[in-house]
């Protein structure tokens, strides 16, 4: 079960693309793990060396691992990367094919100690939310939402 933070979901709505022009977002997804259940509670929002338009976002590497290494640091190693978020300027977001490489990339090439990552797509009324575990032909596993 994962659980976002209301000051998430809203910072996550803020960004829908309802503006005529305005450009996709996005950022990385943290977190902390309990027994039963994982709980967003921090992302990263746009800023100096993300790149994006109307249908892309690629964020910055290098201030992505600085966030994620600051909370990892200042929650002694609770608070960790647990995957990306993005918008799409459509009702119902849909992961596209660059989406879907990309969950499977930060899979692969992450030293992580766990084995999924989590995609979050915000669309201008719908969210999308999905799950990725490590492995051979695994794919996103859309989850049912209730925020
Ligand atoms: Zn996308």
């Amino acid at each position: 079960m994962v659980e976002f933070t209301d000051e998430v979901v809203e910072k996550l709505n803020s960004y829908r693309q309802v503006k005529k022009g305005q450009h996709e977002a996005g950022g990385i997804l943290l977190g902390r793990i309990y027994d039963d259940r994982i709980t967003i509670q921090q992302i990263t929002t746009p800023g100096p060396g993300d790149k994006s338009g109307r249908y892309f976002f690629e964020r910055n590497v290098k201030r992505a691992q600085w966030f994620v290494d600051l909370a990892w640091r200042s929650s002694n190693g609770e608070v960790i990367y647990l995957g990306e978020w993005h918008t799409h300027p459509e009702p119902v977001p849909k992961p596209s094919s660059v989406d879907r490489k990309l969950i499977t990339n930060m899979l692969r090439d992450s030293k992580m100690s766990i084995n999924f990552l989590f995609l979050v797509i915000i669309g201008t009324e719908e969210k999308y939310v999905a799950v990725q575990f490590a492995g051979n032909d695994t794919s996103l596993i859309k989850l049912d939402q209730r925020n």
